[in-house]
């Protein structure tokens, strides 16, 4: 568990590390999508004023048209001689026609050299039709700038006086209108008479002019930044009428007046916080006789976010995705990158423990062993083969170290520890033990368990020596029944075992001095002691080292043999029974009873225990085995 959640706080740290790389991802697109939206915008922006370039110049074509139609006609020159009334009416009424008609005049005048006003047709487009003003309402015009600006103007001169407020009897016209003059002077070879003057209705061309579907604002500056055509008409006049004044570019963009002082001549972009602004010089006598104008447009702020946010929250997403996607990556690689190391650990663990100077087994979960080195077949001197598949817990003679080893496996997947261990082919050792759990993929289950032993049982017999008393007969020195029974219990633990073409099996002889009674009566107790130290010298002495003998009641022993067949176990107690009923020194005999051990410790003791009065019930001073009344004597 601990493991895993340093896994995943690993995956987790790799994941915040690799959150740079969305972050540069959004970084760089957003950067180089507005920068190409800019680029988009910024041609787009040049086609637009072209287009309105266009437009302006076509409108001043059609003007210049209408003007010279009327300026030059033979009517106008005639009248201007000898101020004939029926000529003024013609006039009036062909420029009663062509106001109507055309709809850029907003005044059609003839002037007089001395300023009169002789002809005079007003077309305001707010009203339905032209109207031709009476002689009564014709007005001097001596003292106005623009007729005296008339007054320079060579003979066959066209003069434009730029555009300008409307003013009407010395007041400028409510709500302000902007006029635009052109002055033609009527001459003839050597006299002049009058002047042409054409008020043009700028509004509607201006706004003919900005027209266009893009919602675009297109204005024009004059060189000092003040609105000469605007598509906003209340901005005209900052340099004429003082609450306009705010109206004019160094006052509400000075970033982008800035550029255009410095470069006037040439078409530029500029990007500010209050929008793309994009500008060209305009040149056209029509609408600027004070200099050439500025044509401005610009995508406002609040649009250029719109399309740019647009294109942000789509890079955003991408980003998440990506940012999402390398989290899981993260999260993934470092559990199989741990998956991984922790096989390479264990086969390494495991290869290591073979190899190296321990004796080391590798059991299933159910501790049946399925792999075992040199050393420990070396150690246990049976062969590998006879190893496999035997349950290791079997080999723990002490049912406490068993229990031991049980919990502590089961809680901490480990144990260290001395075991007394005893093999299927009876070799006892004492070792220091070592068994750790191998844990599956997950981590959850136990897969193997890894044991490894170092032979102590030499350290282990000083010190046994000191605690064996307590299982010691004091009488004979041969084991006493507690340790009787253990070792009992853990020779039914082991069944069968086959060593090389033989089954070993293990059996359990029960022998009880025959009449000891009477022995003691007769001859006293000393001898019956006597004897019994007799009888259990000889058991020592016939039988093998490996055999377990012990006195398990006052003229009772037990032995516990493994053979592989129980004749040769009737052979080797028969050489006792012999031995003892042969001795000279009284006459005793023994009775002996022979069961095989079964997985059962109890059922093994009764079934000897039964062949045991069985020998008794024949005669005594013979053998009898369980299941079999043959008694070999
Ligand atoms: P059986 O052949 O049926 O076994 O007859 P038995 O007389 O041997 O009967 P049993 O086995 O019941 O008798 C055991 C006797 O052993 C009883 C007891 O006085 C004697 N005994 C027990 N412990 C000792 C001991 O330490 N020393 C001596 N001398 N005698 C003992
Ligand atoms: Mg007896």
């Amino acid at each position: 568990m601990k493991r895993l959640s340093q896994t995943l706080s690993k995956g987790v740290l790799i994941w915040i590390i690799c959150s740079l790389i969305p972050i540069g991802y959004y970084l760089y697109q957003t950067n180089k999508v507005s920068q190409f939206i800019v680029e988009q915008l910024e041609s787009q922006g040049f086609q637009f004023l072209s287009f309105v370039e266009t437009q302006a110049h076509n409108t001043a074509a059609r003007l210049q048209q209408s003007v010279d139609q009327l300026s030059h006609s033979s009517l106008l020159n005639q009248y201007a001689k000898n101020e004939q009334s029926t000529l003024k009416e013609y006039i009036e009424n062909q420029w009663y026609i062509t106001s109507f008609t055309s709809q850029l005049f907003y005044q059609l005048r003839y002037i007089d050299i001395h300023g009169n006003e002789r002809i005079r047709v007003n077309y305001d487009l707010e009203k339905p039709f032209p109207e031709i003003v009476p002689d009564s309402e014709l007005q001097n015009k001596s003292t106005r700038d623009y007729f005296r600006y008339a007054t320079t103007l060579k003979p066959n001169e066209q003069g434009e006086f730029g555009i300008d407020i409307e003013y009407e009897n010395h007041k400028p016209v409510i709500p302000y209108k902007p006029g635009l003059r052109i002055i033609v002077p009527i001459n003839s070879d050597t006299q002049r008479f009058g002047y042409f003057v054409a008020n043009l209705n700028v509004l509607p061309i201006i706004k003919k002019m900005t027209d266009n579907n893009q919602e675009l604002t297109v204005d024009f500056v004059d060189r000092n930044g003040f609105y000469i055509i605007s598509s906003n008409p209340n901005k005209l006049f900052g340099d004429l009428i003082s609450e306009r004044s705010q109206f004019n570019i160094p006052t509400e963009y000075p970033m982008l007046w800035k550029t255009i002082s410095q470069h006037p001549n040439k078409k530029n972009v500029v990007l500010t916080s209050k929008g793309l602004f994009f500008y060209q010089p305009f040149v056209n006598t029509v609408f600027a006789n004070s200099g050439p104008l500025i044509m401005i447009s610009h995508f406002p702020a609040a649009r250029l976010k719109q399309i740019l946010s647009s294109r942000d929250s789509m890079i955003l997403s991408q980003s998440v995705i990506i940012w999402l996607v390398l989290g899981l990556i993260s999260i993934l690689g470092s559990l199989v990158w741990n998956h991984l190391q922790v096989s390479k650990q264990s086969k390494m663990f495991a290869k290591f423990i073979m190899e190296n100077g321990m004796a080391a087994v590798i059991t299933n979960k159910n501790h049946d062993i399925i792999q075992c080195n040199h050393k420990f077949s070396k150690l246990f001197l049976i062969d590998p083969k006879h190893l496999m598949g035997k349950n290791l817990l079997h080999f723990i003679t002490e049912s406490q170290d068993l229990e031991q080893v049980i919990f502590a496996l089961d809680t901490n997947n480990e144990w260290s520890g001395d075991l007394a261990l005893l093999s299927p082919n009876g070799e006892q050792l004492v070792c220091q033990t070592s068994i750790q759990a191998h844990m599956d993929k997950r981590q959850k289950r136990v897969e193997n368990y890894i044991y490894s032993f170092a032979d102590v049982s030499n350290h282990h017999q000083v010190i046994e020596s000191l605690t064996d008393k307590n299982h010691r007969d004091p009488m004979t020195s041969l084991w006493n029944k507690a340790k009787f029974e253990d070792i009992l219990e853990i020779m039914a633990r082991h069944q069968p075992t086959q060593v090389d073409n033989d089954i070993i099996s293990n059996y359990l002889a029960i022998i009880d001095i025959d009449s000891f009674k009477t022995l003691n009566d007769t001859h006293g107790h000393r001898v019956g002691d006597e004897v019994i130290m007799y009888i259990a010298l000889q058991l020592t002495s016939l039988l093998r080292q490996s055999d377990f003998i012990a006195r398990i009641g006052g003229d009772e022993f037990a032995v516990i043999i493994q053979s592989e067949s129980i004749d040769t176990v009737c052979h080797m107690m028969n050489r006792v029974r012999v031995s003892i009923a042969s001795w000279p020194e009284y006459n005793a005999s023994i009775s002996i009873g022979i069961a095989t051990i079964s997985e059962d410790p109890i059922i093994s003791f009764t079934h000897a225990d039964q062949a045991l009065y069985r020998a008794k019930r024949k005669g005594r001073n013979c053998i009898s085995t369980h299941n079999d009344n043959i008694s070999p004597t």
